[in-house]
């Protein structure tokens, strides 16, 4: 079967603190997190800038989060204001998925890998591993 591969990758800057947690996580502090996002297709689909169906989806379509938090995105917010969920990594991978999900065609599979710091980082589908 055809299969695209799109991968990207961006950065954005936040706070957070982790709501009930017995620790320093606990208080409000920042961190730099890396997000990469692959996106799966067997078909290729139009786009808002492109009619033709040539592309997967847009880049920018999957590097929505990467954007001011004033314009939709995540960057300089606080995390605990802008998910209705806990600020864990696993929870900001899950909830990046699924609001990709609503800016893409249908029939795309993501993966998302969050890293909160360098060497700690989770990864995040809805598809079976
Ligand atoms: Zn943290």
């Amino acid at each position: 079967m055809p299969t695209w591969i799109l991968n990207t990758e961006f950065k954005f800057d936040a706070a957070h603190f982790i709501e009930g947690y017995n620790g320093k996580c606990g208080r409000m502090h920042g961190h730099t997190y890396k997000v990469h996002i692959k996106a799966k297709s067997h078909k290729l689909n139009p786009s808002q800038y492109l009619d033709s169906p040539d592309m997967v989806c847009d880049f920018k379509e999957l590097k929505w989060a990467a954007s001011d938090s004033k314009k939709g995105g995540l960057d300089h917010s606080v995390l605990n204001d802008e998910l209705p969920v806990a600020t864990t990594a696993e929870r900001i991978a899950e909830y990046i998925h699924k609001e990709t999900k609503r800016r893409i065609p249908d029939g795309i599979s993501l993966v998302v890998t969050v890293w909160e710091t360098e060497t700690s980082w989770v990864e995040y589908t809805d598809d079976d591993v």
